[in-house]
């Protein structure tokens, strides 16, 4: 990209709070600042983080990537009685949401930036404020496109007064059931956020996926040709994307918990061990969590199991013996390695170990899952994760225990029901089989000439074209 003539497209990246959304803006910043691409790339950070994981990704992420310019912007404080009992996660989008139209244009000049990819849960106030600038402004959203088309669609609904299932155009039936929760309370704040978000986007220059196209063709096509939202921008696929690896810069004292599973993992047979995380942000309640327990000991495989005992980590300080029983760590006697430190998951995934992966279908965590062609027992839990399962289950590189319970409703999964289906997830050959190939479609994806490839290039190069004719 870059020559005597023609300079770099200097792209600024505005992610928002919460792991699911850094570590795709984290991947993104490599993507586009590698060699293939060779954009200029600056991030910006909220700050503070909500979670301690943010903080450590966010040094970890900068070492590994000294090219990436590092943008922080503090955050006044949020007068939160307005929304009290909001998950801390969505109070940050809100201070974010506020802060933007403020405090980010000077950071903008100062970057010179030519273009902004803003997070989806900034897209109504990025959008607008980039229009303002007469910056191109793209959105990224860090959710299956599947989801996407719900999320773009939502709207119309509400305009709609329908109040069941939801039938996306070209993508087909959301049952109500699978709508993130916050969605079913009209004031809820999530819910407003949303429906502010997904009326902005038609007005974006390009939205970004972190999918690929032979993933999920039907929501891809249906949002490429307006079939969802008349008129909607141009949908770039950018994924699965890689994962930047931190192996060589992480400070020495966060590697003993990673040098602990991973020992543990290297001392396993070859896709024995069932790796086991809810993700980043929330915590199973005490008596599932004691049921799920239960059902990886009966089930009688290896395991590793990342537990989380709050939503934010600062707050957790339960302790792993008390939270799992008497005696349960004993008991496994080297069959299992339960740990409360955060792993990192994308090398864990690559891990000639393991074999299955039970996830909560975080899509970041599926994105991970599918790159490495790990098969997925799928037990979504919140927001857009019943979505998510249905696309990896859809795809043949996941089953969906579709009956199984998410928050707030009623049900505990008990011990013997988990322990049957992990049984029988682990010994689908078929499963299996499927997963890798669509681990290999997905490396072909991301590989030069492939579609997501293309397509990040087709972005940066409307991004260089701006710069000459604004
Ligand atoms: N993650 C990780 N280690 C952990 C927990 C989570 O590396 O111990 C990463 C995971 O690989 C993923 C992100 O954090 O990239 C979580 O995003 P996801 O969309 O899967 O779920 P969320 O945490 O947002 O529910």
């Amino acid at each position: 990209m870059a020559s005597s003539s023609v300079r770099a497209p200097r792209i600024v990246l505005l992610p928002s709070a919460g792991m699911g959304h850094l570590a795709p803006f984290g991947r993104l910043a490599a993507a586009l600042s590698s060699s293939s691409h060779a954009c200029d790339v600056s991030l910006v950070t909220f700050l503070p983080t909500v979670s301690s994981a943010e903080s450590a990704h966010l040094d970890s992420l900068f070492a590994a990537l000294p090219a990436v310019r590092r943008i922080d912007v503090r955050l006044p404080p949020l007068d939160t009685s307005a929304f009290s009992g909001a998950d801390p996660f969505y109070a940050h989008y809100e201070a974010a949401r506020r802060a933007t139209p403020l405090l980010l244009p000077p950071l903008l000049a100062a970057a010179g930036a030519d273009a902004l990819v803003a997070d989806i849960s900034l897209a109504s106030v990025a959008i607008p404020l980039a229009n303002k600038l007469r910056l191109p402004c793209y959105v990224f959203f860090t959710a299956s496109a599947t989801m996407f088309s719900f999320y773009a669609y939502f709207p119309t609904y509400l305009d709609a007064a329908e109040n069941g299932d939801a039938d996306v155009p070209g993508v087909g039936r959301v049952p109500r059931s699978w709508f993130p929760q916050a969605l079913h309370d009209r004031g809820n704040l999530f819910t407003q956020q949303f429906v502010a978000n997904g009326r902005s986007l038609p007005d974006a220059d390009g939205l970004l996926v972190n999918t690929f196209d032979g993933l999920e063709p039907e929501a891809v096509a249906a949002l490429r040709s307006g079939t969802v939202v008349p008129g909607f921008p141009p949908v770039f696929t950018v994924g699965p994307l890689t994962p930047v690896s931190f192996l060589a810069t992480r400070e020495p004292s966060t590697k003993g918990a990673a040098a602990d599973h991973t020992a543990w993992l290297d001392a396993q047979p070859e896709r024995s061990v069932v790796y086991v995380s809810f993700g980043s942000r929330k915590a199973l309640a005490p008596v599932q969590l004691g049921e799920l327990a239960g059902g990886l000991e009966a089930s009688g495989c290896r395991f590793l199991w990342v537990v989380k005992g709050s939503v934010v980590d600062r707050d957790d300080g339960a302790d792993l013996r008390e939270m799992l029983g008497e005696g349960f760590l004993e008991r496994l006697q080297g069959r299992g390695m339960v740990t409360k430190a955060w792993v990192e998951q994308g090398d864990v995934l690559k891990h000639p170990a393991v074999g299955m992966f039970l996830s909560h279908c975080g899509w970041n965590s599926l994105t991970e899952a599918v790159a490495s062609g790990v098969p997925v027992l799928a037990w979504p839990r919140f927001a857009d994760q019943r979505v998510n399962a249905g696309v990896v289950a859809r795809a043949g590189a996941g089953a969906w225990a579709e009956a199984w319970s998410w928050e707030g409703e009623e049900g505990v999964v008990k011990a013997e029901e988990i322990a049957e289906t992990v049984r029988s997830v682990v010994a689908d050959e078929t499963l299996r089989t499927k997963a890798a190939t669509v681990r290999d479609a997905a490396a072909r994806a991301v590989a030069s000439g492939g579609t997501s490839y293309r397509s990040l290039a087709e972005l940066v190069r409307r991004c260089a074209t701006a710069i000459y004719s604004p």
